[in-house]
Order: C-alpha cells, then structure tokens, then sequence
C-alpha cells in the first residue's frame, strides 16, 4: 500500500496522512498549524473515500470543514472528537476574523460537515464499503483515538498518544499491528515524574496565595484545563476558570465513558465559579485565589486582561501548564520575563514559572509502545528530531522518516 503525509510528517502541526491501498482512498487526520497566520496542508486528494480523525486539536482536525467540498469523503471519529472539533473549527474562524487573515473555510463548510460525519464510539469499528477500522483509545484527551487500518497490511494510526493515565483520561490502548504510524513530539525527551510536578504545582499555588497573590494559570482550553481543575480538585481555594474550556467542559460530562473517572471530574467542577461572560472578570479578578483560563500561551483569550490587571502584583504567580511554541508570548515570558499585549511589551513582576503537565508519551513510553504492538515497520511522524526515535528503535524494525507529500509504501 502506498502512503503520503499532505503535512505534518516532520513538524509539530498540520497533519495529514492518505493511505491508498485495494482502489481505497483513506486519510488520518487533517489539521492545520494555529500560527499568525496558520500554515496549511497539501489539498487532500478528490476521490477520499474516508477521512479518520484522531482528535479534536487543531492540528490533527482544523482543516476538516474543507472536507465537505469532496464528493463523496465521510468523516469518522468519536462522538466527543466531532463535538469539539466543531468547537475549535468554530473558534477559529472568529480567530481568523479578529486577527484578520483570511479563513481556509466558511461557515457554511462547518455545517455541510455534518452530513459526513460518521461517530464511531471508543473501542468500536468501522466497517462501510470493505473498508475496516478498528478505534482503541489513545489516552491524551478524552475521545482521542488510535485507527487500526485492516487492509492489505495492518496499519496502526496513533493520532497523538499518552501511555501513562492522568486524572482526566485513561492510558492509551495499544494493539499489534504490521506498521506503525507514530508520532514523536517527544522524541529524544523524557518528562518529569508527574506526581512530583503535580506537588510542585500545589505547593506553588499555596505559597502564591499564602502571601496574598492571585494564581493565574494560563491552559489550552481542551485537556489541559480540565487536567489542572482535577489537580486543583479539594484543595479549598477560590478557583474561576474562564474562556472557552467551559464549553468543553458540558461536551465531557455529556460523555462520561470517555473520562478517566466521571463522578471525580464532576466533583472537580462543582467546585468552580465559571465566568459566563466578559463582564465577570472584574468579579473573578477580586474573588479568586486562581484562576484558570485560556490561551494557553497568552497569544490571545480572557488570561491577557487578567495579566494587564496583576503584572504589577509581585506577590501573584503566573503557573505555564503547556508547551509555548517559538515566538508566542508565553515563550517571551519564559525566555525574556516580558510580555507583549495590544503591541506594548510589559515586564510582569509577578513570579513565572513552567510545569510539564504534557498529554504526549515521552521518548522511553514510545520507546515501549512500539515494542508493545510488534510492528515491523515504524512510520516516524508529527516531530522535529525523529532521529532520536530511529537511533533508538532502528535495530528492532524497520524505521521510516518521509517527508513531506513523498509517496512511499510500505
Ligand atoms: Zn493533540
């Protein structure tokens, strides 16, 4: 069978893998990469007869509206993963317009979706036209799935994968397959140990509050917030969130098989004063110890009038729970201590500080997984230093690193 990456083989972001094998036309993913202005995927190919996507984040999903406009391509995914994935499509028009760039798709692309849309429930299979694949949880965010693709050779998409479970969601499922399509954001990387980060956090909160400070914690509005609620879950202080993670927060309770533990994320939740609209945050700003809000690398959202607010406060704490990509704000904060909001560039007094809360397996877990599964052919994807993955895994398999819209098989 032969296989091309439209994007995303050798970099963090607009991914796109088509699978051509017995007259089919599949492809995994189709997202895009949410820079100013966001780069695009190669087209997808005209005949699709499937598109699998492995998860709500823009990068693996933002371009699906533009799917619609093919004749006869069907979109499969978990429930959770159309749901939010509508979300962030939605989202990210208004981004488009409020940035001012222009969109790669309307409104109306996002409705026509729909039509296509084809849930397929966690662990479930799709079988449509001799086409079969079977969907086994990929940890990482709820309703995150692997594709196992039964063709001519079975084909293990991962999607991105977390192998160890965090409070949210369980540990991903990894099943045995001839070729593995991985990816590799942390390859050549290992995280810290997450319970030791998660004491870190709680004593950086409590001393922030201790001596008068508010917490601000910037977090990506899918997975990441609802990670740091539970975190934060029983711990007595005044906590807000705001920003669109309230959103996603009903997509998951609606869905609690997807959730590690549902009835300790609706506990978490109880406990939160959401700010329901922009008039609020004055009222959050006054009543919380900590707030928990979007964007999480303070490119944009609600966390910036809360900093415009506190960054003179030395007593307050500014907690990065996510990766900050070259050149957002959050990587200005981190590299240089200044900020840039409304084109002025601040110097925050308060104190900064990182914690890896990453829903990606490290390098040794992708390490284990490849074993786990005992494929003979590894496809290397959706990382800048894959390399450090080849090193480490070329004598046990086969190792692929393509590039780019190469074609290749497999
Ligand atoms: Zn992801």
């Amino acid at each position: 069978m032969e296989l091309q990456f439209l994007g995303g083989a050798s970099e963090v972001g607009s991914l796109g893998l088509v699978v051509r094998d017995q007259g089919r036309t599949l492809l995994f993913d189709y997202g895009l990469t949410p820079t100013d202005p966001p780069s695009y995927p190669r087209p997808a190919p005209m005949n699709l007869d499937a598109a699998f996507l492995s998860h709500a984040h823009l990068d693996h999903s933002g371009m699906t509206p533009l799917l619609s406009r093919l004749p006869k391509a069907r979109i499969v995914a978990t429930p959770v993963t159309l749901a939010v994935a509508d979300l962030l499509t939605r989202d990210s028009l208004k981004v488009a317009k409020l940035e001012g760039y222009l969109p790669p798709y309307a409104p109306e692309d996002i409705r026509s979706l729909h039509a296509r849309a084809h849930a397929v429930e966690r662990k479930g299979t799709y079988r449509h036209q001799g086409i079969e694949v079977d969907l086994t949880p990929a940890g990482h965010i709820p309703g995150a799935s692997m594709f196992l693709y039964r063709g001519d050779k079975d084909v293990l998409f991962t999607g991105d994968v977390q192998t160890i479970p965090t409070h949210l969601v369980g540990a991903a499922e990894p099943v045995t397959c001839d070729v593995l399509v991985m990816e590799s954001t942390y390859a050549g990387r290992e995280h810290p140990d997450r319970k030791e980060t998660e004491r870190r956090f709680r004593d950086k909160v409590a001393e922030t509050i201790e001596r008068g400070g508010k917490v601000i914690v910037p977090a990506f509005a899918v997975g990441r917030a609802q990670e740091v609620l539970m975190t934060l879950a029983s711990s007595g202080y005044a906590i807000w969130l705001d920003g669109m993670a309230r959103a996603v927060n009903a997509i998951y309770l609606s869905a609690p098989e997807y959730l590690a533990d549902s009835r300790r994320f609706r506990r978490a939740l109880d406990g939160v004063h959401v700010v329901e609209h922009s008039g609020e945050r004055r009222h959050a700003l006054r009543e919380a110890d900590v707030i928990v809000t979007t964007g999480g690398m303070l490119d944009g959202g609600p966390v910036l009038y809360y900093l415009s607010e506190l960054y003179r406060d030395a007593n307050s704490s500014i907690l990065l729970t996510g990766f900050q990509v070259e050149g957002s704000n959050g990587r200005q904060l981190l590299d240089h201590g200044t900020l840039t909001i409304d084109e002025v560039t601040i110097r925050p007094e308060c104190e900064v500080l990182k914690f890896d809360f990453s829903a990606h397996a490290g390098h040794s877990d992708l390490v284990n997984l490849v074993r786990a599964t005992g494929a003979r052919t590894l496809v290397l994807m959706h990382g800048d230093q894959r390399e450090k993955l080849s090193e480490a895994l070329g004598h046990e398999c086969e190792v692929l690193m393509p590039a780019n819209g190469e074609r290749f098989t497999v």
